[in-house]
């Protein structure tokens, strides 16, 4: 077991109990690593699910309950998780809503619970995990940001500003800790199978599959498959980028 890749790394991933989340930290586990799956109360059972199909990586998978909006509750998650597990190696801030409505119709309770949770939440995890990355001068820090937060889409004001703002967050940390052994990126997804697209209008998914040049959605573990990438040691060298995954959707 010892042979696995991130046998002995520790880390998190916020909303990691389905979808792209649960992609990323079932095949975290599988690969040896420890991961903390930070999300809303119903999400525990979500987790204890996913571990149930994971067989001997069952174990390397733990639930805290937090709501990644709330910066008390992020400290008070990376305090446990350091508490419990010793070390913090990774953070995938992967946490995320969406409120769809034209700015005309866009309520301020709706642009502010999509900035929230979407981009001071990863800015909260950030802060908490910091410290403990620069003590021991490794970390590694991957934003799931969209798409749309380069290209902007119809009736998505406050997710597209969301999205922008985590690619200018990425750039700005990475500036901060590249010399610390520490690197940050962002992935960009384009259209995904999870209950996120599920929930969007059939015409607006067949109209997105219309205009992929792959002509369909992506997977969630396509995207865990690039994320683990960055998360790895040897993509020391890569830091404050920027990874398009979209069937070509956009270049
Ligand atoms: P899902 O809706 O399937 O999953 C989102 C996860 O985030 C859920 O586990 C959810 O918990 C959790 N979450 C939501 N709010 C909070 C919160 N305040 N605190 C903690 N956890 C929270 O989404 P996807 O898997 O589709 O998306 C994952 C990420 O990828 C998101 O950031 C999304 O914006 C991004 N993305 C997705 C694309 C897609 O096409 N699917 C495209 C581009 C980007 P709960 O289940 O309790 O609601």
């Amino acid at each position: 077991m010892d042979s696995l890749p991130f046998h002995g790394r520790v880390g998190i991933v916020t909303g990691g109990s389905r979808g792209i989340g649960g992609a990323i930290s079932s095949l975290l586990a599988k690969e040896g690593g420890t991961v903390a799956i930070l999300g809303l109360p119903e999400d525990r059972a979500r987790a204890q699910h996913l571990a149930s199909r994971l067989n001997g990586a069952a174990p390397r998978l733990h639930f805290y309950e937090t709501d990644v909006g709330i910066y008390e509750r992020c400290r008070e998650a990376v305090a446990a998780v350091l508490e419990e597990h010793g070390r913090i190696d990774f953070l995938v801030n992967n946490a995320g809503i969406t409120r769809d409505h034209t700015v005309r119709k866009m309520t301020i309770d709706e642009w502010e619970a999509v900035l929230q949770v979407n981009l001071s939440g990863p800015f909260f995890m950030i802060k908490a995990v910091l410290d403990a990355m620069l003590e021991r001068g490794y970390g590694r820090i991957v934003n799931i940001s969209s798409v749309v937060g380069v290209s902007g889409n119809f009736g998505q004001a406050n997710y597209a500003a969301a999205k922008a703002g985590l690619i200018g967050l990425t750039k700005t940390v990475a500036r901060e800790v590249a010399k610390r052994g520490i690197t940050v990126n962002a992935v960009a997804p384009g259209f995904i199978d999870t209950d996120m697209t599920k929930s969007m209008p059939v015409q607006a998914i067949e109209s997105a599959i219309a205009q992929t040049p792959e002509q369909r959605l992506g997977k969630p573990d396509e995207v865990a498959q690039l994320v683990r990438f960055l998360l790895d040691d040897k993509a020391g060298y890569i830091t404050g980028a920027v990874y398009n995954i979209n069937g070509g959707w956009y270049m």
